[in-house]
């Protein structure tokens, strides 16, 4: 079942641990809230629970406003608006989209297309092929792709404007939007005063400074197979663990190579640790499908950023 579904209810909780005797003022509180088609757990020191609430309903509201814009699901979010209103003219768009498509282009021309978040017409059909347990068609798939391409998608920094060249193109932030959305949430947390605090959106992992006492954030990176103290980082994690299609003996992510048009089935798990969510995010999707190789060769151009990539084909599957 895909993981967006099994979020649908409002599991929000707070609770309040009490950190070490090193800094008695400060205490760790821990929210979470379905948001952007998964469950973001918050964690951050705060003096008390009244100041920890009134952060985590603030965060919280801020990543909810963001996947208003950014959400391919939402039929009204800012993103799908703009597939229709920035057909042949420019559509002038808000900052967060505009950044958001701006690193996403950049993604794009650095990994010669292998990030694409035009690819959204073909991400539907493996969408739709997961829920009916069926490969999509050849010809579906090649009309799909006849409307992808991020050199159709035109963007002009001065105005803030976007530009679609064709009709019936579909953006999806997919790869890139809960990366930024955990970059932003702990800007919201910042201007509240909460200086140490993680935000993970799934496989999608912020922080900021390290807790009271400590060196960083303690974060498992499965790929590494450890655990990473960070802080003022992020790590993403992109793999087929979780949303995949089983079929002719293959197992079919849901990331796919906007070449083909066909769902990655290299059975690898990426974890990028990065200075900025957005990034770790974005290139976490991009190395899937560069596979580790050339992934490696395209992290060396991004300051500050680790790569970790494992195979996951012994995993689950078997018999082929
Ligand atoms: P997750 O969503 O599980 O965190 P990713 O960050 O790797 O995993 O994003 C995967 C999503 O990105 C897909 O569900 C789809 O929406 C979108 N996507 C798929 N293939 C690409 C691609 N080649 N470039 C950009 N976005 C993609
Ligand atoms: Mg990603």
């Amino acid at each position: 079942m895909e993981q967006r579904r099994r979020a649908r209810f409002a599991v929000a909780f707070l609770l309040c641990l009490s950190v070490g005797r090193a800094q008695p003022a400060l205490h760790l509180f821990e929210a979470v809230e379905p948001h952007m088609g998964t469950l973001v757990n918050i964690k951050l020191y705060a003096r008390d629970a009244d100041r920890a609430k009134a952060a985590f309903r603030a965060t919280f509201d801020r990543i909810s406003q963001l996947d208003g814009i950014l959400s391919d699901y939402k039929p009204d979010s800012e993103l799908n608006r703009i597939a229709l209103s920035a057909v042949a003219k420019p559509a002038k768009v808000s900052d967060e989209l505009f950044r958001v498509l701006e690193v996403s282009q950049e993604l794009s021309e650095a990994s010669g297309g292998a990030f694409d978040v035009t690819v959204g017409p073909v991400v539907r059909l493996w969408r739709q092929a997961r829920k009916e347990h069926q490969l999509p068609d050849r010809d579906a798939l090649d009309a799909a792709l006849s409307h992808c391409g991020y050199r159709k998608l035109h963007l002009n920094r001065p105005d803030h404007t976007v530009q679609l060249d064709q009709d019936g193109m579909q953006l999806d932030l997919g790869g890139i939007a809960k990366g930024y959305a955990a970059d932003e949430a702990l800007i919201a947390l910042g201007k509240l005063g909460i200086e140490s605090a993680l935000v993970a959106a799934s496989g999608d992992i912020a922080c900021s400074n390290a807790p009271p006492g400590r060196k960083g954030w303690s974060i498992e990176i499965e790929a590494k197979n450890g655990v990473a103290e960070l802080s003022n980082a992020a790590v993403s994690t992109s793999g087929d663990s979780e949303q995949y299609l089983e079929a002719s003996g293959k197992r079919y992510s849901h990331i796919v190579d906007p070449i083909t048009g066909i769902a990655l089935t290299s059975r690898i798990m990426v974890s990028i640790i990065a200075p900025r969510g957005i990034l770790a995010d974005g290139l976490a999707t991009t190395v899937s499908v560069l596979g580790e190789i050339r992934g490696k060769q395209l992290a060396k151009k991004y300051p500050g950023v680790s790569i970790f990539v494992r195979s996951t084909a012994s995993a689950g599957l078997s018999g082929y």
